[in-house]
């Protein structure tokens, strides 16, 4: 076993079960996604850290409890088709591939999106669909989603994502008006338009940048 995956297992014992998540689909994910390699060159020394880690241009990979603890809140089954905002790294996209039949993944910066596709693909995630764009919009084409996970901060629920929400599917987003803390939150879509939303946890997320998120000054 090399010493990537002895963190590894480590870390989803002591970081993530210990501290409450619970599903067998999800921390079976956490253990197989190697977290190093989505780490610019040479940061995969701290890859298994109980923490955010930067990846260039202001961006981080977020804590891996928090991944887990998001990939648990979508509910997943395995086979679904999800829709990631936020691609970053690509890290979080690959735990979702492992569970999720098909992922969609939008990142708003061009030089993320390309080198998360770029080890995406090494890693042989076929069924993982990068784009580049403002996903606050969504992916109309590929909708109507099972699951919908956003890891930047929203000030208000995007509405574009809640229509694009199956019935009985779970869109969980960080929201909140400062730039400082926001409310992980769950929203159900449980009729054509009858919606759900639950506060889960405290959290704290770059800004969502873009048309229904922050403006570009932000
Ligand atoms: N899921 C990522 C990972 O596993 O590495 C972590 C994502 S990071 C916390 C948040 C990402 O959201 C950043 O890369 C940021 O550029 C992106 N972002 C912000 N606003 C966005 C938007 N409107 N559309 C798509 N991506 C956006």
């Amino acid at each position: 076993m090399s010493d990537y995956s002895k963190l590894r297992k480590r870390m989803v014992q002591r970081q993530i079960a210990d501290r409450g998540v619970r599903s067998e689909i999800v921390l079976d994910a956490m253990r197989k996604v190697p977290r190093e390699r989505f780490l610019p060159g040479g940061d995969g020394i701290f890859a298994y850290d109980d923490s955010p880690l930067p990846i260039g241009q202001g961006q981080t990979i977020s804590q891996p409890y928090i991944v887990a603890y998001m990939v648990e809140a979508l509910d997943l089954e395995g086979g679904e088709k999800v829709l990631e905002i936020g691609t970053g790294s690509g890290y979080a996209a690959a735990v979702l591939a492992e569970i999720a039949g098909e992922v969609y993944t939008i990142e708003r910066i061009e030089g993320l999106a390309t080198k998360a596709s770029d080890v995406l693909k090494e890693l042989g995630y076929d069924n993982v669909h990068v784009r580049h764009s403002d996903g606050t919009l969504g992916w109309p084409e590929q909708a109507p989603f099972d699951g919908i996970v956003v890891t930047a901060a929203a000030p208000d629920l995007p509405d574009a994502l809640k229509q694009q929400l199956k019935i009985g599917g779970h869109l969980v987003i960080p929201v909140g008006e400062s730039k400082w803390y926001q409310a992980l939150v769950r929203v159900t879509r449980v009729a054509e338009s009858e919606f759900e939303t639950e506060d889960l946890l405290p959290v704290r997320f770059v800004p969502l940048i873009g048309e229904e998120g922050w403006g570009s000054t932000f």
